[in-house]
């Protein structure tokens, strides 16, 4: 089987809701996601699709997607799309780094590989567990009260997970972190994403001065070092999520005992190929997961799906249905959709999401040119 012809979408993601991410940084009220099919000789086609959280977020943009995949693209035409080490091999000698942008290519591949073997995504990844994945709520810092009201509305919707976004100001995130963890119910995980504002002084002061936290902190600084720090003098766990892009970073986060949970986000990370050797690390190491990806619709969050539903249920503490934040669905009906606060991954070969071309605009790029 070769790759006979790569096509690229564009496709405006608008948020419901702008959106503000802590530490200040920039609001956006659209998502820039890319689309990308793979055409093969044997008639099987494959999508993928790679969206940035904004460009404020991660070294990412949309538009670097599609820049890459420019020169990523003719080095991909004639290779079999099933061997996955070989295609991210020539991918990485044609344009080192540039992770996040080739992963649409990297998945669009994988959904060739498990059609052309009759199987879902999540079998050829390995298992499809048998329960469904809880997907994480995501509540933005507000004050206490009115986070513990979104946490019970969500909670009202059959959700069990709860991402509760903190790290405005010290002494009020201890209030916020206070009354939520007081009103945790049992068999429910409520923990507090920091998104790396705080400064390790702040991370420690924060972690050490609440009480009856039954979870964990994630990203509570910038970077590994101040992680590191934070950990000599706080007693919570913690998960990694931005700092977490290569295997070597895994590995430092195992070695040094940095985190007990890892995020992993499949766009940020390059693709599932390279998001399924984090997981089998972590499997091996003892590091629970949560399998996310940095946004788009559908389409990203079925991969998603099958990436957990490969997954024990033990190691796999969430997901994140990012579709439910935007306005445009480009595949109705299709792909894992939010059931009482779950996911389960589809049960035809491939993703099981085929993006309605009459929903898109003409394609940004094609190849061969
Ligand atoms: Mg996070």
């Amino acid at each position: 089987m070769q790759i006979t012809g790569i096509t690229v979408w564009q496709v405006d993601l608008p948020l419901h809701k702008p959106y503000w991410l802590s530490g200040g940084r920039l609001k956006f009220e659209r998502l820039d996601s890319t689309l990308v099919r793979i055409d093969t000789d044997s008639g099987i086609s494959g999508w993928g699709e790679g969206c940035p959280w904004g460009i404020t977020y991660l070294p990412a943009h949309g538009r670097g997607i599609r820049a890459a995949i420019e020169e990523l693209a003719p080095a991909l035409i004639g290779l079999d799309p099933r061997q996955l080490d070989k295609v991210n091999r020539v991918m990485d000698v044609t344009l080192p780094g540039h992770l996040y942008a080739k992963s649409a290519l990297d998945i669009a591949c994988w959904d060739i590989a498990a059609k052309s073997a009759g199987l879902p995504l999540c079998e050829m990844l390995g298992a499809r567990e048998t329960d469904p994945i809880p997907i994480a709520s995501s509540v933005s810092t507000g004050t206490a009260e009115e986070m513990l009201n979104e946490v019970k509305r969500f909670r009202d919707m059959g959700y069990r997970v709860h991402s509760c976004k903190v790290g405005a100001d010290v002494s009020e995130d201890i209030e916020r972190i206070n009354l939520l963890a007081k009103n945790e119910l049992p068999n429910e995980i409520i923990f507090y994403d920091v998104n790396r504002a705080w400064l390790p002084h702040q991370a420690i002061t924060v972690m050490n001065a609440v009480e009856g936290v039954g979870s964990w902190f994630e990203q509570p600084c910038e970077t590994l070092d101040e992680l590191a720090q934070v950990r000599r003098q706080t007693r919570y766990p913690v998960s990694i999520d931005e700092g977490l892009h290569t295997m070597a970073d895994l590995m430092r986060v195992q070695r040094e005992g940095l985190a007990e949970i890892a995020n992993i986000k499949i766009n940020r990370v390059g693709g599932l190929s390279k998001a399924r050797q984090l997981r089998d690390q972590c499997l091996a190491s003892g590091i629970a997961m949560l399998i996310m990806d940095t946004g788009g619709g559908v389409l990203a969050d079925t991969v998603v799906s099958h990436l957990a539903q490969s997954i024990p249920p033990e190691s796999c503490l969430g997901v994140w249905s990012c579709q439910e934040m935007v306005s445009v669905d480009v595949a109705p009906g299709q792909g894992a959709r939010n059931i009482v606060g779950c996911f389960e991954a589809p049960d035809q070969p491939g993703i099981g999401v085929e993006p309605d071309l009459s929903l898109l605009d003409n394609p940004v790029l094609s190849f061969p040119r």
